[in-house]
């Protein structure tokens, strides 16, 4: 029986609006007991993603929403410090959905090995993980670019918006990336080749400034963030065009629906598609994602950056900081 304390962050009170540290505790425990085919894994890195918004207003979606006074639980990457399963060594690296806690006691099913000479481990909760997935299947399979269209993306300095516009950019698409700072629309353009960026913070009509960087109108809309950015790009939409609905930010702090203008009119003239994904949908074509994401990065045709915070205790701020533009690139919590 292992003797060391566990630190564990739980949903305290469900947030209303945008979510306060009060809304998390974080309580010890003792060290789950290792039984025959589960392994103890140790917290290196855990993610911090705007999905689980959703999952702590207690209404259950695509995915079961997170209990009061139970653990928050999200994609993680450890080590393995103990094993009891044939299928893990003490040493390997793993990812997996688990609590954030410095320690998880887990079924070894649950878990998935991390090559650590691929990329750094951490890339496996980012471009080389469920971020990096949505942006590849998103882009691919729903937005379907040819070469010499233009892309437009909301929320482009993220997690996923840096990898989708980077895949755009490797289709030989134009790329203009939307972002609340100009630290991150230098970056999409000066490191990461975009053709044009736009600081959606800084500027007055963001219809005007959107058509001034599509003149050839708008093929592909990557929709990360929904509300007034997306009104505005879609008027800007071409014969055929396809909107792939990634993720609707702007909307997930608002305890009702928000009303805009209504889209069907642009949709039905375009003759355009607008299609909604959740990134499970494509499990069964993880591995393909993977490895062609891998390729790409060892090949430099995918650069990634990752905002860090340390400290298993500053989870929340680092989670209630992707509500407030904190992060370039994926966030991440290094706990260990
Ligand atoms: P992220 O972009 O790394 O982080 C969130 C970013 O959203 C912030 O940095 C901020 O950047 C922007 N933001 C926050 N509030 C905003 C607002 N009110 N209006 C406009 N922008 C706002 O997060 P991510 O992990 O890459 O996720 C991006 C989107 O994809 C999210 O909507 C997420 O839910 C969705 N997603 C969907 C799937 C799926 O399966 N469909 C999977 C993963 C993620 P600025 O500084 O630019 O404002």
């Amino acid at each position: 029986m292992n003797t060391k304390r566990n630190r564990v962050i739980i949903l305290a009170k469900r947030p209303n609006g945008i979510p306060k540290e009060e809304d998390f505790r974080l309580i010890e425990t003792d060290i789950k007991e290792c039984k025959e085919g589960m392994v103890l894994v140790k917290t290196l890195y855990l993610s911090v993603d705007p999905y689980m918004r959703g999952r702590m207003s207690g209404i259950k979606t695509y995915i079961s929403p997170y209990e009061l006074e139970k653990p928050i639980t999200g994609g993680v990457v450890g080590e393995v410090i103990e094993s009891k399963s044939s299928d893990f060594r003490v040493g390997d690296f793993v990812v997996g959905n688990l609590n954030w806690s410095d320690f998880n006691t887990v079924d070894s099913r649950e878990l998935r090995k991390v090559d650590p000479d691929i990329a750094p481990i951490s890339t496996a909760l980012g471009i080389l993980g469920m971020p990096g997935l949505t942006a590849y299947f998103g882009l691919l399979d729903i937005g379907k670019p040819v070469q010499g269209e233009t892309v437009v993306i909301s929320g482009a300095a993220g997690a996923v918006g840096t990898v989708a516009g980077q895949i755009a950019k490797i289709k030989g698409c134009r790329v203009i990336g939307i972002a609340g700072s100009d630290k991150k629309t230098d970056y999409l353009v000066k490191e990461l080749g975009f053709d044009a960026a736009v600081n959606y913070k800084k500027i007055s009509d963001i219809k005007k400034e959107i058509k001034n960087n599509c003149p050839n109108g708008v093929d592909i809309y990557f929709d990360n963030v929904g509300g007034e950015i997306s009104d505005a790009v879609m008027p800007l939409l071409n014969y055929k065009a396809r909107i792939i609905l990634c993720g609707q930010i702007s909307q997930y702090n608002m305890d009702k629906p928000d009303i805009g203008p209504r889209v069907q009119t642009y949709l039905l003239i375009k003759s355009a598609m607008m299609k909604g994904f959740i990134v499970m949908d494509y499990a069964d074509r993880y591995e393909e994602g993977i490895k062609q994401l891998a390729q790409w990065l060892s090949e430099k045709k995918l650069k990634y950056i990752e905002s860090i915070v340390n400290g298993l205790e500053n989870a929340p701020k680092a989670f209630i900081g992707l509500f407030k533009g904190e992060n370039l690139g994926k966030q991440l919590v290094k706990v260990s």
